[in-house]
């Protein structure tokens, strides 16, 4: 099964990309993940992103399109994948489309998550990550068992650099005017699903298969 979610920073998206990955078996592919490793590890491209992902804009599409292409061909992708965070804008759905085809398959579905401006704020100021496996916490809704550690390996819990007020505000304005369209291109090709962004964790998979179906 090939997937893409697409809604705000703080919907939910990659709370529901880990739950579909592990429902339907097909590895999670996380755009700002790939982003933070290149730039945790100093390449090329990763010097080159920081800048632009610590002002909350969009990394040029060459340096995320390359990074995208480099993982879409491991073997782990062959059979599906879901992918959080591409594409982000128009030029990048056309390039992934083009990516699909020359493999002669395409996408089956694209998952909306739908939530109201106020509740992503509020989300996004209480969010903690792990930088070393990308568990996601809250400080409120999904709080660590230990202070500042992460559950599932140990590892000190961080607030991402972009997840500042006057930085998030400027992520959701450059959504809606970059990723926002994708929704209605989608739409017309038939491939939009919705699922609530408002949900309790343990009816996220219900709905999912309500959304995506059972098979894979
Ligand atoms: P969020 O969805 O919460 O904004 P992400 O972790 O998906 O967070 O992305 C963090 C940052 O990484 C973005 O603000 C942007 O700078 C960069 N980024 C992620 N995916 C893309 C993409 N497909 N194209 C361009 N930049 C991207």
């Amino acid at each position: 099964m090939r997937v893409v979610i697409l809604g705000p920073p703080g919907s939910g998206k990659g709370t529901r990309a880990r739950i579909i990955g592990r429902l339907y078996g097909v590895p999670v592919i996380t755009t700002g993940d790939l982003l933070r490793e290149a730039v945790a590890e100093g390449t090329e491209r990763g010097l080159e992103a920081k800048g632009y992902m610590d002002r909350g804009e969009l990394v040029p599409d060459e340096i995320v399109v390359a990074l995208m292409e480099e993982r879409l061909a491991l073997p782990d992708c062959e059979d599906g994948f879901i992918l959080d965070g591409f594409p982000r804008n128009l030029s990048q759905a056309e390039a992934l489309d083009q990516m699909l085809a020359e493999k002669r398959t395409g996408l089956d579905h694209v998952l909306n998550v739908v939530v109201d401006a106020k509740t992503i704020i509020g989300r996004l100021s209480l969010r903690r990550s792990c930088p070393s496996c990308g568990a996601v916490y809250h400080l409120k809704d999904k709080p660590p068992e230990r202070d500042d550690l992460c559950d599932e390996c140990g590892s000190e819990l961080i607030q991402r650099s972009d997840d500042r007020p006057e930085i998030i505000r400027h992520r959701l304005e450059v959504h809606e005017e970059k990723t926002h369209p994708l929704l209605d291109r989608y739409r017309k090709v038939g491939l939009i699903r919705e699922i609530s962004g408002d949900l309790p964790i343990d009816e996220i998979p219900e709905a999912i298969r309500r959304a995506l179906g059972n098979s894979n």
